[in-house]
């Protein structure tokens, strides 16, 4: 999709420290991390939020999740423990039209959120 940033990241268009990929998502770094381990999980494919990845065919939004549980195995965070977000919509803060798990780790980290 055009003017998206995470469609340009997963084209190469923007640089972004990918940690993983698989055939269907790719995982990369939080330019503004918010803990020790912050990455951001993406199918290539464009979805705007949460509602379409679980519409999506074919196990895309297990894809997305599963590929969030292997870079948290791969960050080593757990058996510390890790969260693993999916803002979706403007209360909740999400910036990015693209869906996307964050993968937090490598803290304690309050409940609830801010
Ligand atoms: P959200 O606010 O849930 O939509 O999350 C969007 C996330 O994308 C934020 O945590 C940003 O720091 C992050 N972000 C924005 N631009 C980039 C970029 N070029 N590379 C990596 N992460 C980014």
């Amino acid at each position: 999709m055009s003017d998206c940033l995470f469609c340009a990241i997963v084209a190469g268009e923007i640089p972004a420290t990918i940690v993983s990929e698989t055939p269907r998502t790719i995982a990369f770094r939080d330019i503004n991390p918010q803990a020790p381990v912050h990455v951001l999980v993406v199918p290539r494919e464009h979805h705007p939020d949460l509602g379409a990845l679980v519409a999506a065919p074919d196990g895309l939004l297990h894809d997305v999740v599963a590929h969030a549980h292997q870079v948290a195995l791969a960050e080593g965070v757990t058996t510390d423990g890790y969260r693993v977000v999916f803002n979706t919509g403007p209360h909740a803060g999400q910036s990015v039209a693209h869906v996307h798990a964050h993968v937090l780790g490598g803290r304690p980290m309050a409940w609830p959120p801010g």
